[in-house]
Protein backbone atom coordinates (compact mmCIF):
# COMPACT_ATOMS: atom_id res chain seq x y z
CA UNK A 1 0.00 0.00 0.00
CA UNK A 2 0.97 3.57 -0.96
CA UNK A 3 -0.81 7.13 0.81
CA UNK A 4 -1.82 9.36 -0.70
CA UNK A 5 -2.92 12.01 1.62
CA UNK A 6 -5.12 10.21 4.63
CA UNK A 7 -6.08 7.58 1.41
CA UNK A 8 -4.38 4.55 1.48
CA UNK A 9 -3.58 3.68 -2.33
CA UNK A 10 -3.25 -0.39 -2.78
CA UNK A 11 -0.77 -1.18 -5.42
CA UNK A 12 -2.73 -1.57 -8.64
CA UNK A 13 -0.67 -3.14 -10.92
CA UNK A 14 2.65 -5.74 -9.95
CA UNK A 15 6.16 -6.09 -10.91
CA UNK A 16 5.07 -8.52 -13.85
CA UNK A 17 2.54 -6.29 -15.20
CA UNK A 18 -0.42 -7.88 -13.59
CA UNK A 19 -3.84 -6.46 -12.18
CA UNK A 20 -4.61 -7.51 -8.44
CA UNK A 21 -7.20 -9.87 -9.73
CA UNK A 22 -4.22 -11.25 -12.26
CA UNK A 23 -5.50 -9.48 -15.73
CA UNK A 24 -3.28 -7.88 -18.21
CA UNK A 25 -3.54 -4.74 -19.21
CA UNK A 26 -5.73 -5.45 -22.05
CA UNK A 27 -7.69 -8.37 -20.69
CA UNK A 28 -11.71 -8.03 -19.98
CA UNK A 29 -13.25 -9.60 -17.16
CA UNK A 30 -15.32 -12.71 -17.82
CA UNK A 31 -18.67 -12.03 -19.35
CA UNK A 32 -21.67 -13.97 -19.66
CA UNK A 33 -24.96 -12.90 -21.35
CA UNK A 34 -28.01 -14.43 -21.77
CA UNK A 35 -30.45 -12.97 -23.70
CA UNK A 36 -35.06 -13.68 -23.08
CA UNK A 37 -35.08 -14.61 -19.04
CA UNK A 38 -37.85 -12.38 -18.78
CA UNK A 39 -40.45 -13.74 -20.93
CA UNK A 40 -42.46 -10.98 -19.53
CA UNK A 41 -40.77 -8.90 -21.07
CA UNK A 42 -41.37 -7.66 -24.74
CA UNK A 43 -37.32 -8.32 -24.54
CA UNK A 44 -35.05 -8.39 -22.00
CA UNK A 45 -30.98 -9.66 -20.77
CA UNK A 46 -28.89 -10.25 -17.82
CA UNK A 47 -25.59 -9.85 -18.06
CA UNK A 48 -22.85 -10.96 -15.64
CA UNK A 49 -19.45 -9.56 -16.17
CA UNK A 50 -16.87 -9.84 -13.39
CA UNK A 51 -18.98 -9.16 -9.88
CA UNK A 52 -21.71 -6.76 -12.04
CA UNK A 53 -24.74 -8.32 -12.70
CA UNK A 54 -27.29 -6.58 -14.34
CA UNK A 55 -30.82 -6.98 -15.84
CA UNK A 56 -32.14 -5.19 -18.47
CA UNK A 57 -36.13 -5.22 -19.81
CA UNK A 58 -37.40 -3.57 -22.66
CA UNK A 59 -41.22 -2.95 -23.14
CA UNK A 60 -42.70 -1.05 -26.21
CA UNK A 61 -42.97 0.33 -28.89
CA UNK A 62 -45.97 1.11 -26.71
CA UNK A 63 -48.23 3.91 -25.47
CA UNK A 64 -46.22 7.08 -24.06
CA UNK A 65 -46.44 7.78 -20.56
CA UNK A 66 -46.47 10.57 -19.44
CA UNK A 67 -47.95 11.94 -22.37
CA UNK A 68 -46.83 15.48 -23.08
CA UNK A 69 -43.43 13.26 -23.88
CA UNK A 70 -44.92 11.76 -27.11
CA UNK A 71 -43.07 12.78 -30.53
CA UNK A 72 -45.70 13.25 -33.65
CA UNK A 73 -42.21 11.66 -35.67
CA UNK A 74 -40.49 8.64 -33.42
CA UNK A 75 -40.75 7.01 -30.94
CA UNK A 76 -39.37 8.38 -27.48
CA UNK A 77 -36.77 6.02 -25.64
CA UNK A 78 -36.88 6.33 -21.78
CA UNK A 79 -34.09 4.75 -20.13
CA UNK A 80 -34.43 3.90 -16.25
CA UNK A 81 -30.78 2.92 -14.76
CA UNK A 82 -31.15 1.89 -11.42
CA UNK A 83 -28.91 0.55 -8.58
CA UNK A 84 -30.47 -1.83 -5.72
CA UNK A 85 -29.67 -0.49 -2.09
CA UNK A 86 -28.46 -4.34 -1.77
CA UNK A 87 -25.93 -4.16 -5.51
CA UNK A 88 -22.90 -2.99 -3.58
CA UNK A 89 -21.05 -2.67 -0.33
CA UNK A 90 -21.96 0.29 1.54
CA UNK A 91 -25.93 0.22 1.45
CA UNK A 92 -27.04 2.71 -0.86
CA UNK A 93 -30.08 4.76 -0.69
CA UNK A 94 -32.58 3.38 -2.76
CA UNK A 95 -33.99 5.59 -5.31
CA UNK A 96 -32.72 7.58 -8.15
CA UNK A 97 -30.05 9.79 -7.48
CA UNK A 98 -28.58 12.10 -9.32
CA UNK A 99 -25.92 9.63 -10.86
CA UNK A 100 -28.89 7.37 -11.75
CA UNK A 101 -30.47 10.03 -13.69
CA UNK A 102 -27.20 10.86 -15.53
CA UNK A 103 -26.54 7.37 -16.33
CA UNK A 104 -30.22 6.90 -17.81
CA UNK A 105 -29.76 10.16 -20.17
CA UNK A 106 -26.74 9.59 -21.76
CA UNK A 107 -27.42 5.52 -22.02
CA UNK A 108 -30.87 7.09 -23.41
CA UNK A 109 -28.88 9.60 -25.67
CA UNK A 110 -26.51 6.38 -26.86
CA UNK A 111 -29.72 4.42 -28.18
CA UNK A 112 -31.18 7.24 -29.89
CA UNK A 113 -28.45 7.69 -32.04
CA UNK A 114 -28.82 3.40 -33.39
CA UNK A 115 -32.40 3.00 -32.80
CA UNK A 116 -34.86 3.45 -36.02
CA UNK A 117 -37.09 5.48 -33.87
CA UNK A 118 -38.89 7.31 -36.89
CA UNK A 119 -41.33 3.83 -37.60
CA UNK A 120 -42.66 3.78 -34.73
CA UNK A 121 -43.96 7.67 -34.35
CA UNK A 122 -46.20 8.75 -30.75
CA UNK A 123 -44.90 5.29 -28.89
CA UNK A 124 -42.16 4.58 -26.20
CA UNK A 125 -39.52 2.75 -25.84
CA UNK A 126 -39.14 1.79 -22.14
CA UNK A 127 -35.39 0.86 -21.57
CA UNK A 128 -35.46 -0.59 -17.66
CA UNK A 129 -32.01 -1.48 -16.36
CA UNK A 130 -31.36 -2.40 -12.29
CA UNK A 131 -27.94 -3.16 -11.14
CA UNK A 132 -27.79 -6.18 -8.54
CA UNK A 133 -24.31 -6.24 -8.16
CA UNK A 134 -22.30 -3.54 -8.21
CA UNK A 135 -18.67 -3.67 -9.11
CA UNK A 136 -17.37 -0.53 -11.40
CA UNK A 137 -18.52 -0.44 -15.30
CA UNK A 138 -22.02 -0.85 -14.55
CA UNK A 139 -23.26 1.48 -17.18
CA UNK A 140 -21.42 -0.39 -19.80
CA UNK A 141 -22.79 -3.42 -18.40
CA UNK A 142 -25.90 -1.73 -18.32
CA UNK A 143 -25.60 -0.94 -22.26
CA UNK A 144 -24.78 -4.21 -22.99
CA UNK A 145 -27.57 -5.84 -21.46
CA UNK A 146 -30.31 -3.25 -22.70
CA UNK A 147 -28.84 -2.84 -26.39
CA UNK A 148 -29.41 -7.61 -26.30
CA UNK A 149 -32.84 -6.82 -24.79
CA UNK A 150 -33.76 -4.15 -27.54
CA UNK A 151 -32.69 -6.86 -30.06
CA UNK A 152 -34.73 -9.27 -28.21
CA UNK A 153 -37.31 -7.16 -28.24
CA UNK A 154 -37.14 -7.62 -32.02
CA UNK A 155 -36.85 -2.91 -31.95
CA UNK A 156 -34.72 -2.12 -35.12
CA UNK A 157 -31.50 -0.93 -34.76
CA UNK A 158 -28.21 0.16 -36.81
CA UNK A 159 -26.62 -2.22 -34.78
CA UNK A 160 -26.33 -3.47 -31.41
CA UNK A 161 -24.10 -1.20 -28.60
CA UNK A 162 -20.73 -3.15 -27.53
CA UNK A 163 -19.73 -0.83 -23.96
CA UNK A 164 -16.58 -1.31 -21.79
CA UNK A 165 -14.42 1.61 -19.66
CA UNK A 166 -11.37 1.88 -19.78
CA UNK A 167 -8.84 3.61 -17.79
CA UNK A 168 -5.59 4.82 -15.97
CA UNK A 169 -3.89 2.53 -13.01
CA UNK A 170 -0.71 3.25 -11.96
CA UNK A 171 0.41 5.21 -14.72
CA UNK A 172 -0.89 2.87 -17.16
CA UNK A 173 -3.78 2.22 -19.61
CA UNK A 174 -6.36 -0.67 -18.49
CA UNK A 175 -9.08 -2.18 -19.93
CA UNK A 176 -12.20 -2.76 -18.51
CA UNK A 177 -11.47 -1.54 -14.83
CA UNK A 178 -12.79 -3.17 -11.66
CA UNK A 179 -13.82 -1.26 -8.44
CA UNK A 180 -10.38 -1.23 -6.79
CA UNK A 181 -8.91 0.20 -9.97
CA UNK A 182 -11.98 2.57 -10.48
CA UNK A 183 -11.64 3.97 -6.97
CA UNK A 184 -8.11 4.36 -6.55
CA UNK A 185 -7.17 4.31 -10.63
CA UNK A 186 -6.08 7.99 -12.00
CA UNK A 187 -8.69 8.05 -14.72
CA UNK A 188 -11.87 6.13 -15.84
CA UNK A 189 -13.10 6.40 -19.47
CA UNK A 190 -16.32 4.68 -20.62
CA UNK A 191 -17.17 4.21 -24.06
CA UNK A 192 -19.91 2.73 -26.02
CA UNK A 193 -19.20 1.84 -30.27
CA UNK A 194 -21.60 1.79 -32.73
CA UNK A 195 -19.12 -1.71 -34.38
CA UNK A 196 -20.56 -1.48 -38.04
CA UNK A 197 -19.55 2.35 -38.51
CA UNK A 198 -16.81 2.34 -35.87
CA UNK A 199 -18.74 5.92 -34.28
CA UNK A 200 -18.58 5.91 -30.23
CA UNK A 201 -21.88 7.11 -29.49
CA UNK A 202 -21.26 7.41 -25.57
CA UNK A 203 -17.91 8.69 -24.31
CA UNK A 204 -17.14 10.19 -20.41
CA UNK A 205 -14.22 10.78 -18.34
CA UNK A 206 -13.30 10.93 -15.18
CA UNK A 207 -9.40 11.82 -13.98
CA UNK A 208 -6.63 13.13 -16.38
CA UNK A 209 -4.35 11.43 -19.15
CA UNK A 210 -2.37 12.77 -21.51
CA UNK A 211 -3.43 12.68 -25.37
CA UNK A 212 -1.34 10.19 -26.08
CA UNK A 213 -3.09 7.92 -23.75
CA UNK A 214 -5.92 9.24 -24.33
CA UNK A 215 -5.73 8.05 -28.16
CA UNK A 216 -4.13 4.70 -26.33
CA UNK A 217 -7.08 4.38 -24.07
CA UNK A 218 -9.55 4.56 -27.08
CA UNK A 219 -8.09 1.82 -29.22
CA UNK A 220 -7.90 -0.28 -26.39
CA UNK A 221 -11.48 0.08 -25.50
CA UNK A 222 -12.53 -0.25 -29.07
CA UNK A 223 -11.15 -3.22 -29.33
CA UNK A 224 -12.96 -4.39 -26.20
CA UNK A 225 -16.03 -3.13 -27.76
CA UNK A 226 -15.45 -5.36 -30.80
CA UNK A 227 -15.01 -8.55 -28.35
CA UNK A 228 -18.49 -7.90 -26.75
CA UNK A 229 -19.95 -7.76 -29.55
CA UNK A 230 -19.06 -11.08 -30.74
CA UNK A 231 -20.64 -12.00 -27.54
CA UNK A 232 -23.57 -10.09 -27.56
CA UNK A 233 -24.15 -11.87 -31.24
CA UNK A 234 -23.55 -15.37 -29.82
CA UNK A 235 -25.72 -14.78 -26.85
CA UNK A 236 -28.70 -13.53 -29.55
CA UNK A 237 -28.21 -16.22 -31.77
CA UNK A 238 -28.30 -19.24 -28.77
CA UNK A 239 -31.86 -17.82 -27.91
CA UNK A 240 -33.26 -17.94 -31.70
CA UNK A 241 -30.94 -20.76 -32.76
CA UNK A 242 -33.36 -23.36 -33.68
CA UNK A 243 -32.10 -27.24 -32.74
CA UNK A 244 -30.44 -29.06 -35.66
CA UNK A 245 -32.33 -31.82 -37.23
CA UNK A 246 -31.28 -34.99 -36.11
CA UNK A 247 -29.04 -37.01 -38.49
CA UNK A 248 -31.41 -38.66 -41.13
CA UNK A 249 -34.58 -36.50 -39.91
CA UNK A 250 -36.03 -35.20 -43.36
N1 LIG B 1 -20.63 2.71 -6.39
C1 LIG B 1 -21.05 2.56 -5.08
N2 LIG B 1 -22.07 3.38 -4.63
C2 LIG B 1 -22.68 4.31 -5.41
C3 LIG B 1 -22.23 4.46 -6.73
C4 LIG B 1 -21.20 3.64 -7.20
O1 LIG B 1 -20.53 1.72 -4.35
O2 LIG B 1 -23.61 5.00 -4.95
C5 LIG B 1 -19.56 1.82 -6.89
C6 LIG B 1 -20.14 0.69 -7.77
O3 LIG B 1 -19.39 -0.49 -7.57
C7 LIG B 1 -19.91 1.24 -9.15
C8 LIG B 1 -18.55 1.89 -8.96
O4 LIG B 1 -18.65 2.52 -7.68
O5 LIG B 1 -19.93 0.23 -10.14
C9 LIG B 1 -18.17 2.90 -10.01
O6 LIG B 1 -19.19 3.85 -10.15
P1 LIG B 1 -19.24 4.85 -11.36
O7 LIG B 1 -20.07 6.01 -10.95
O8 LIG B 1 -17.87 5.11 -11.89
O9 LIG B 1 -20.10 4.07 -12.46
P2 LIG B 1 -19.85 2.68 -13.20
O10 LIG B 1 -18.36 2.46 -13.29
O11 LIG B 1 -20.52 1.62 -12.37
O12 LIG B 1 -20.48 2.84 -14.54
Amino acid sequence: MGSVGAKEVPVLLNADGLRIDGRRLDELRPIQIRAGPLPQADGSAFVEWGQNKVMAAVYGPREVHPRHLQQSTKAVIQCRYNMAAFSVDERKRPGLDRRSQEISKVIAEAFESVVFAEEFPRTSIDVYIEVLQANAGTRCAGLVAASVALADAGIPMVDLLPAVAVGKIDNAIALDLKKEEDNFGQADLPMALVPQSGRLVLLQMEGHMTEPELAQALELGVGGCRVIHEKMKAALRERYSTAPLAAGAA
